[in-house]
């Protein structure tokens, strides 16, 4: 079967590779699509170490052909997910206190096992989660990774229906991330970005306030019309945004980290101290959280942006995301002869 691999060279290879048979408690799932994300950017530039050889891809959506002795969560015609949280050891005090995407041995999907960009996959079918009817398998695909990642951190930000939200970068996580926020937790959004197309895309979504930091004075307008948002979430991957989070909320609000960029950010202590302001980072999403994104997905209350393109355009799809020059998801079709 095809797989797009990892190679030596910062690229990706299409190769053909041979599958292991199927051990106990594994599914094995026939691909019909698999986004593609920065962070495969990253895992293919040997970013987070060398990983040549491994199969890439950790938005996948397969439909199970095959299952082995002792699954009972999935059965041979269901769809389920390749997520970032391949697999959690299912017995350390993360697994078992609903924080498995902490669990110290955790698998990754992609990175430190074979993932979804392959036209079938193996997984561990406790952790595989079921796709829903009504779903397209693309924006399935989309929220198995950005989609839960941005629900999971507005989970975590603690935001009340009609409270005040700071969504900082509204690109790709950040788009799905105003949909949560205003279709599922019915929270008022202020939409802040460095480009005013994203932030007028927000607009039409329902942001009910958008900010340019490149013209506007942020955190003192949400300050002193708003009295400061109950709460932010940061997808941005700048220093700057993290720094106007903290300046943004109001006394006892919280910052949710999710962008990842490599740097330190400035924390006044008084300002945590007096303020009782908390600051705490989000990773992706449990499988509970993976359930949930997938059903407001199938409710159509949250839609990515997606378009469908072959596997032979794998290095071509990470040239134009290092240039920048798309906005929506770019998903790989195993369901189609291009
Ligand atoms: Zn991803
Ligand atoms: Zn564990």
């Amino acid at each position: 079967m095809k797989a797009a691999v990892v190679a030596k060279n910062k690229t990706v290879v299409i190769e053909d590779k041979k599958l292991r048979p199927l051990e106990y408690g594994e599914a094995l799932l026939k691909m019909e699509c698999c986004g593609v994300c920065h962070t495969d950017l990253h895992v293919k530039n040997a970013d987070f170490g060398d990983v040549s050889g491994i199969t890439l891809g950790h938005e996948g959506i397969g439909v199970v052909t095959e299952v082995a002795d002792g699954v009972t969560s999935l059965k041979v015609g269901d769809r389920a997910s390749v997520a970032w949280f391949f697999r959690g050891c299912g017995n350390c005090e993360y697994c078992n206190s609903g924080k498995e995407t902490f669990c110290r041995t955790a698998k990754n999907a992609g990175y430190t096992v074979d993932g979804g960009m392959a036209e079938e996959c193996i997984v561990s079918a406790d952790y595989a989660v079921k796709v829903p009817d009504g779903l397209d398998s693309a924006e399935a695909s989309s929220i198995t990774c950005a989609g839960v990642t941005t629900y999971k951190a507005i989970k975590v930000s603690g935001i009340k229906p009609g409270q005040w939200l700071a969504i900082y970068g509204l690109g790709g996580l950040g788009n799905l991330a105003l949909q949560y926020a205003k279709n599922v937790f019915n929270a008022k959004v202020i939409a802040i970005d460095v480009n005013d197309k994203q932030l007028a895309l927000a607009k039409e979504m329902g942001a009910d306030l958008t900010l340019n930091p490149k013209t506007d004075n942020v955190d003192e307008i949400i300050q002193k019309e708003l009295g400061g948002a109950h709460a932010a979430v940061v997808t941005a991957v700048a220093k700057s945004a993290f720094n106007s989070a903290v300046a943004s909320v109001r006394a006892a609000g919280r910052v949710v980290a999710v962008g990842l960029p490599v740097e330190t950010m400035d924390l006044s202590i008084p300002r945590l101290v007096l303020d009782g302001i908390e600051v705490v980072g989000s990773l992706v999403g449990t499988r509970e959280d993976l359930k949930e994104a997938f059903r407001f997905g199938a409710e159509g209350k949250v839609v990515p942006k997606v378009q469908m393109r072959p596997l032979e355009d794998i290095n071509t799809i990470f040239e134009e995301m290092e240039q920048g020059k798309f906005t929506g998801r770019m998903v790989i079709d195993f369901t189609k002869k291009h």
